[in-house]
């Protein structure tokens, strides 16, 4: 558990009171700060909703502390923002307090997709190989529950997070990739390119960049970085193998940051897909340039189980197999599926991020059938027919398992894959509620299947 005793006594305030802000109330009031915290969204006079924003004695105040959640500049600047700027507050957040206190190695991950199944794999190697590492961010718990003396911090951070840190200067920071995603937020894409890219702010000569240069906004990053003669840079791909970087020939993982090919091992059959060679090559990266070896690295690699809800694989009920891809709340996750698998029932829908799934057509003769739920429902039916995939609305999860049970075998489906390309929130609290209750109506299917079986 990190404390915040350097704060004792500090007048701090609080905007956004979800499992973030809650984190930073406690921890600070731990601590011995005074806090005044405020949501705009909850009922106030709780024990953390304690004051209105006018209430708040801006004069007096030390910082504010605002959660991921809260608006800094777009669509709309929060009030809370706009009154600290006004009074001259400083405004941080708690990943700036987390840094302010604890002096272990912080290894810092960003990008549109695959940040949690990196930050887990590098975790997991560090653990295996007998470093002292505790994982958090925006990955499981507050930063303030883990253990105060690890040897390093493996961070996973996102957009949000990153646009309103100060300190930065991570020991270790790692860009996988860019593609579209939270454009409203951030006022487009030329600001959420430079939400993620502050990963690499306030560099040490000590500190050591790692970046996924298959994409060509972190290719454009990864060049500025070499330009302005950032020390301790390694390319990595998922794709190729860089100049004097990390990445893939053929099936194997290869370390050419000395420019000469050292082949370090294949992927596992849990890690496979194209997506996830750039999580490897990011994870060896990581590993190497913090002190382990090509044999931890391997022995790690091929004992780390992957994360639930990403390309999951839950049951194979009559030779079909129930894939749930729930976290994929996007179009270029979703592709790492769609790319993946073939005669595929696919379940998508949600409520749909700005660009649709105009890229995934490529895709779509892998296509057997459409099954649509969700606010983006009916648009992309429309759209999906249209490019040639037949499909219906079904509405609800629970609809669309039962359906795809019904017409696998009639469409000659080979997989039923749960991969939304779109966020949950119209329909599920999170995208792990979404996919438990994919597995959970997979389960209830099986459980029939084994009725069925014994009846005969
Ligand atoms: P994040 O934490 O960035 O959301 P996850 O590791 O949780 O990433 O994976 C989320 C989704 O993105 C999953 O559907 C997964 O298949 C896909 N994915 C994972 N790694 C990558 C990658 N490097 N590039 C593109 N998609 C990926």
């Amino acid at each position: 558990m990190i404390s915040l005793d350097c704060y004792r006594n500090k007048r701090v305030g609080v905007i956004g009171l979800g499992k973030t802000g809650q984190a930073v109330v406690a921890a600070l009031r731990e601590g011995g700060a005074h806090v005044s915290a405020h949501d705009d969204f909850l009922i106030s006079g709780d024990q953390y909703n304690n004051l209105e924003l006018f209430d708040f004695d801006w004069s007096t105040m030390d910082f504010l502390v605002i959660s991921p959640g809260v608006n800094l500049l777009w669509p709309n600047k929060n009030l809370a923002v706009e009154l600290a700027q006004k009074h001259f507050v400083p405004i941080i957040n708690d990943i700036d307090l987390f840094q302010s206190q604890v002096l272990g190695k912080k290894i810092c991950l960003t990008g549109t997709n695959g940040k949690s199944t990196t930050a887990a794999l590098i975790d997991h190697i560090f653990k295996r190989g007998g470093k002292y590492s505790s994982i958090g961010g925006n990955f499981g718990n507050s930063v303030f529950s883990l253990e105060a003396n690890s040897e390093f911090y493996v961070l996973e951070l996102s957009s949000y997070q990153l646009e309103s840190c100060n300190i930065l200067g991570f020991d270790t920071a790692v860009l996988l990739n860019i593609r579209p995603d939270h454009l409203a937020r951030h006022g487009g894409m030329a600001g959420y390119v430079a939400a993620k890219q502050k990963i690499f702010g306030n560099f040490g000569t000590e500190s050591k960049a790692v970046i996924g240069i298959d994409d060509e906004h972190c290719l454009e990053i990864g060049r500025f970085l070499k330009t302005i003669k950032q020390p301790n840079i390694i390319t990595v791909s998922g794709e190729m193998v860089p100049d004097l970087g990390v990445g893939w020939s053929e099936e194997s993982l290869i370390d050419n940051r000395s420019g000469s090919f050292v082949t370090v091992c294949a992927a596992p059959p849990q890690l496979d897909g194209v997506h996830n060679r750039q999580n490897i090559a990011a994870a060896y990266a990581v590993c190497v340039a913090n002190g382990l070896n090509g044999d931890d690295f391997c022995k790690g690699l091929c004992s780390f189980d992957g994360l639930e809800h990403r390309q999951e694989f839950v049951d194979d009920i009559y030779g079909i197999h129930y894939i749930n891809d729930s976290k994929a709340t996007n179009a270029d996750a979703a592709e790492q599926a769609l790319r993946r698998f073939n005669k595929i029932i696919w379940i998508l829908g949600g409520r749909p991020k700005e660009n649709g799934i105009f890229s995934l057509v490529k895709y779509f003769p892998r296509i057997k059938f459409a099954l649509l739920i969700g606010e983006a429902a009916e648009e992309w039916s429309q759209f999906l027919e249209a490019n040639g995939v037949g499909n219906e609305v079904s509405g609800t999860l629970d609809v669309a398992v039962s359906r795809a049970n019904e017409i696998s075998k009639k469409y000659q489906a080979e997989v039923v894959l749960l991969s939304p390309a779109c966020a949950s929130f119209d329909q599920f609290k999170d995208f792990e509620d979404r996919g438990n209750r994919f597995k959970k109506l997979v389960g209830d299917l099986r459980r029939k299947a084994v009725d069925f079986d014994c009846d005969k």
